[in-house]
């Protein structure tokens, strides 16, 4: 088993983005244009010590006082919850956007 450490770009799972590394050192799990992520970390980000290898849904957006935007993401395997600091690209508006929708579709009374 090799455990990866290091920053690198892949295809997202979930919409086939390519997904870039980031360039001012923060880490990243997640696709900026969908959001999805991977279990790949159990105790904290960039830890790799996960075995799931799940791919995890974003299910909401925390805003947090000091770090910002906080993305809530579930695994679809194992449903364990993480929260995931956003990357300056992530299309959080996007997201909040096809939540709203779906919100409205999902509560439409006709
Ligand atoms: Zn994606
Ligand atoms: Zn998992």
């Amino acid at each position: 088993m090799i455990f990866i450490t290091r920053q690198e770009s892949f295809i997202c799972d979930h919409c086939g983005t390519s997904v870039g590394v980031l360039t001012n050192g923060s880490y990243r799990n997640q696709c900026p244009a969908c959001l999805y992520s991977k279990h790949v970390d159990e105790e904290g980000p960039g830890d790799r010590k996960s075995l799931c290898l799940g791919l995890m849904k974003p299910i909401r957006i925390d805003q947090h006082a000091k770090k910002g935007w906080m993305i809530v993401h579930q695994c679809m395997k194992c449903l364990k919850e993480m929260r995931n600091r956003s990357a300056p690209d992530d299309d959080i508006v996007g997201f909040m956007q096809r939540e709203s929708e779906k919100f409205a579709r999902e509560n439409r009374k006709d």
